[in-house]
């Protein structure tokens, strides 16, 4: 075997994975599956690394379109160890028909393949390679739980305590404001006064909406508000964020690294949330971080927690970690493991993810 560094092969894999019940938040409407696409980048050298993306249920055989005829012909025969150089090349490119859309999928499962390969040559666990040095990482609940009738909404919740979550987050965007105000006094009084509770509105409201909601909201000692309206409207955000002393939060759906910037600087966000997977992997998500810590806001995620948790453990300003109800962790070799609310990154060699394909099989799209 030589001992080139050398991009030889990039293998998508497709999957269509059920989730055990239909979760519904504002304006994705109802899930039923979350789409999984897989990216395995082989090096001359027999180096192996794996990387993904993941979606709400659409979308991802664009992506895998996108991963095996546009983004892979260009990487085989270039050097696998230049991972941010690749990024750039990878960005530009597909930037003419789908900059900050698709190709921020498609490039995100590439680079965390790259990182995979990297991390495994350096024989590091991925928070150690990035600097960290602390393998945990603070850690809250988001369910995705707008349709669970008050009872269950409770009850979920208590499981979730149960489970050893110290902090948690419910969706609001029911009809009208007061019965979401009825879901918060309910999971506030569950609570009891201390514990960290946020919620997320998914974009559901338009600003004059939102300023009204949020300042019901400071009643009852919410960590943050999350999209209280649609991503593009930043002026907006930079209202709603005035209007009362509740932090505003988003970035699931920024997915430029210049998106993010707009949301900190103008839309005046007290945490940005970039997700690895559609911000172009853990290039661009590191990239979130260090400009976050410029602005001194913290850096939280959105999604994949087998990840993300390797990555806020390795920054300074590492906001909270969200533990996200589509289970791509119960698809790989390493479920997260929470000690007293605390996530804990895994410590071999490599992004520390590495799937149960045998599980995953029932689930795979043959495209080919
Ligand atoms: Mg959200």
């Amino acid at each position: 075997m030589s001992n080139s560094r050398k991009i030889a092969e990039v293998r998508p894999n497709y999957f269509r994975v059920p989730l055990s019940e239909p979760l519904v938040d504002a304006k994705h409407g109802t899930h039923t599956h979350f789409e999984l696409v897989t990216a395995t980048v082989v090096l001359e050298d027999g180096s192996e690394g794996t990387g993904y993306t993941y979606t709400g249920g659409f979308g991802g055989r664009a992506i895998y379109d996108m991963i095996k005829y546009d983004l892979a012909p260009g990487l085989i025969g270039e050097d696998g160890d230049t991972v941010e150089a690749l990024w750039e090349e990878m960005n530009w490119r597909v930037h003419y028909v789908a900059r900050g859309g698709i190709a921020s999928f498609a490039v995100s499962a590439i680079d965390i393949a790259l990182w995979d390969i990297r991390a495994k040559k350096a024989d590091l666990p991925l928070w150690k390679l990035l600097g960290g040095s602390d393998n945990t990482t603070k850690a809250y609940y988001g369910g995705i739980d707008l349709d669970f009738p008050l009872d269950k909404l409770l009850n979920n919740i208590k499981n979730q305590l149960d489970k050893g979550h110290t902090a948690v987050k419910i969706k609001l965007g029911k009809e009208t404001l007061e019965e979401d105000m009825q879901r918060v006094k309910a999971v506030r009084e569950l609570l009891g006064p201390d514990k960290v509770f946020m919620v997320d509105a998914n974009m559901k409201w338009t600003v004059e909406t939102a300023i009204k909601a949020v300042k019901e909201l400071e009643k009852y000692n919410i960590y943050w508000l999350e999209e209280p309206t649609i991503p593009d409207d930043t002026v907006g955000f930079a209202k709603i964020a005035e209007a009362s002393s509740v932090p505003i939060a988003m970035g699931e759906n920024l997915h430029t690294i210049y998106e993010h910037r707009f949301a900190i600087q103008y839309g005046k966000v007290g945490f940005i949330q970039p997700d690895a997977s559609n911000i172009g992997g853990i290039t661009g998500w590191m990239k979130v971080a260090v400009m976050a810590e410029a602005f001194n806001i913290p850096v939280c995620s959105h999604g994949m927690q087998e990840l993300h948790v390797s990555l806020l453990s390795a920054v300074s300003n590492a906001g909270y970690l969200e533990v996200h109800s589509f289970p791509i962790d119960e698809y790989t070799k390493r479920p997260l493991v929470l000690v007293n609310g605390r996530a804990v990154s895994p410590d071999t060699s490599g992004i520390g993810v590495e799937f149960d394909w045998e599980k995953l099989k029932p689930h795979k799209i043959n495209l080919d």
